[in-house]
């Protein structure tokens, strides 16, 4: 198979010259190293290059005058390069469409790193070529230069120049006698003495390294990289010259044939790259509106180091900091603009180093109103080795949601109408009061109140007038107790009260006068003055019930009694439980 890229086949050991280097000391180069060309650069970057061709070319032009005169005047100085991360293909291309042999391999920097040849190229051939191309006769060229084995070298060497080819073949009779190569013609250059108006079959190669028509190419491209040469004459059965087959050829076959293929995957490699980096972007672009706009959730990436390093809108609108105060700064001062204590966060980072994960909650004040906002703390570890690479803070705003749940709260244990607590959380706040006294082995009082005559109330001056009432009774209560002591309406027009820490009777008595005596002031309500009594029984924990029920029980029989005096007098009354 084809290698991929061109590093996998350059030679990487490029000999350079200086462009004021002498043509003589060039081609001796080219002689010591068995090379086909020295490239000249400048400051490590090729700027031209220097080829048997070129040598070819002077001699043919100044003799062999020539060899004292910087390189720079005389190499060919369009230099074909290509970059050794390159795929092998524009190698291939390069060296086909501009009909050369050498491409010098560059690095990122343009500097020289290596040639690559027609040679290194053909040595890496696929066999998968050899499957098209199967017969020296699919790739030769049947255009041939001879030239006779008597002709003068000067003359041959100006041939070739002339025509620009690599060789000639030396025929007599058109039979191959042996060739003429620019690699020959170097050679003798790069010698001393040469007598160039000597004999072409003095310095010719050979003998010549045939092939037939019907060969098999592989089997010719495997002579020639055995034997080191670059072609072979392709003769018929009576030895006569034909055509001949050059790796050249063979690079145009490969050019027709193999590169389209290899096009082709190129291609469809570049249209799965393209659809690639267009899912990425889609992708990209998803998360980046779902990160910037379409949440209300705030999003804060910091590194491993807690700094800010994204930050999108929705957090700017959380904590009221604009990105540009928060990006590369850590998140300690997010706390401390926040007045939450960094220690917090030191507590949280603990917690993620076991589980991952923290949620919290805090408030914060924006235009007098208080905010409630969650937050989830969590570590992003690396994909391959785990490592920690940094936190994202999300951040919701809450308030909402903790307003609904305050009132779904308050309407299940608050009396609408008055804002009292309603029988539920009476009862709840009984059951506890009772737990407590228990284990303080304390005693404390409940009291239940009922409103005398509250119909007539609402029959006289209607249902809405009784309301108020209501309210207002809710309203001196709230006033009136302290905070340990609870005031529930339980329903209707009866009330109750729970008031810890009174140990003696004397005091619960005041208490219930002190009570009463604030909600026998008369109630106004539109223009009408009403004298609302009331009356009110009294029981003891322990002394008069030692559960919940038991107690309610006999302060509701208190209250009854309490009524009962009522009904002899017109003032509010209290009783004390049996
Ligand atoms: P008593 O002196 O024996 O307590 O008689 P009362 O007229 O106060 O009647 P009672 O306590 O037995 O019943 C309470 C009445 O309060 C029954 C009902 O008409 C009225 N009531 C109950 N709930 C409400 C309310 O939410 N608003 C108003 N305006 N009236 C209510
Ligand atoms: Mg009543």
């Amino acid at each position: 198979m084809l290698k991929e890229s061109i590093q996998d086949i350059y030679c990487d050991q490029v000999v350079s010259v200086a462009p004021d280097a002498l043509m003589g000391a060039a081609i001796s180069l080219m002689r010591e190293h068995s090379i086909s060309c020295v490239v000249v650069t400048e400051d490590k970057k090729p700027i031209g290059i220097l080829t048997e061709r070129d040598v070819v070319r002077c001699i043919a032009e100044f003799g062999t005058g020539f060899m004292d005169r910087p390189i720079g005047e005389l190499h060919t100085k369009h230099v074909f390069t290509v970059n050794q991360r390159s795929h092998i293909i524009e190698a291939f291309e390069a060296i086909a469409d501009n009909q050369i042999r050498h491409i010098v391999v560059v690095n990122d920097k343009g500097e020289a790193v290596g040639v690559t040849t027609q040679s290194d190229l053909l040595e890496h051939l696929g066999y998968e070529y050899f499957v098209r191309v199967k017969t020296v006769d699919q790739v030769m060229n049947k255009q041939v230069f001879t030239i006779s084995e008597n002709a003068v070298l000067m003359e041959a060497t100006r041939e070739m120049a002339e025509r620009s080819v690599s060789f000639l073949i030396v025929c007599e009779d058109n039979t191959p006698r042996g060739v003429l190569t620019e690699r020959d013609v170097a050679r003798l250059a790069a010698g001393k003495g040469v007598a160039w108006d000597c004999p072409v079959k003095e310095v010719m190669s050979a003998p010549v390294h045939t092939a037939h028509r019907h060969d098999s190419a592989y089997d010719a491209s495997e002579r020639m990289r055995e034997k080191g040469i670059r072609r072979l004459v392709v003769v018929d059965d009576h030895g006569k010259t034909i055509g001949v087959i050059t790796q050249t050829d063979m690079i145009r076959g490969l050019e027709s044939q193999y590169i389209d293929t290899m096009k082709t995957i190129i291609r469809q490699q570049g249209k799965e790259l393209d659809r690639v980096i267009q899912r990425l972007s889609e992708k990209t672009l998803y998360l980046d509106s779902i990160l910037s706009s379409s949440i209300d959730m705030g999003i804060i990436a910091t590194d491993a180091n807690l700094k800010i390093v994204y930050y999108n809108p929705a957090a700017e609108a959380i904590l009221d900091v604009p990105a540009c105060r928060a990006l590369n700064r850590k998140i300690h001062d997010i706390h401390e603009s926040e007045s939450i204590d960094t220690g917090r966060l030191q507590q949280a980072l603990r917690i993620i180093h076991e589980k991952h994960f923290h949620t919290f909650q805090f408030t914060r004040q924006r235009d007098g109103k208080t905010v409630h906002v969650q937050g989830r703390l969590s570590a992003i570890k690396g994909q391959h080795n785990g490592d920690l690479i940094g936190y994202v803070l999300m951040l919701q705003d809450v308030t909402e949601q903790h307003n609904a749940e305050e009132t779904i709260r308050n309407l299940a244990f608050y009396d609408m109408l008055t804002g009292l607590p309603n029988r539920a959380l009476f009862y709840e706040r009984l059951y506890a009061e009772i737990a407590r006294s228990r284990r303080n082995n304390s005693r404390f009082c409940l009291m239940i109140m009922d409103i005398d005559q509250f119909k007539k109330i609402n029959d006289t001056y209607g249902h809405h007038t009784g309301d108020n009432v209501l309210k207002e009774v809710g309203r001196r209560l709230a006033m009136l107790l302290r905070g340990t002591d609870t005031a529930a309406r339980l329903g209707g027009d009866e009330f109750a009260f729970i008031l810890p820490d009174v140990e003696e009777q004397s005091a619960m008595m005041r208490l219930a006068n002190k009570i009463l005596h604030a909600l026998d002031k008369p109630v106004v309500i539109n223009d009408h003055t009403l004298n609302v009594r009331y009356s009110l029984g009294i029981g003891v924990f322990p002394d008069h019930g030692i559960d919940a029920e038991a107690l309610y029980i006999c302060s509701d029989e208190a209250m009854y009694k309490a009524k009962d005096l009522g009904r002899e007098n017109s003032r509010s009354n209290v009783f004390f439980a049996d």
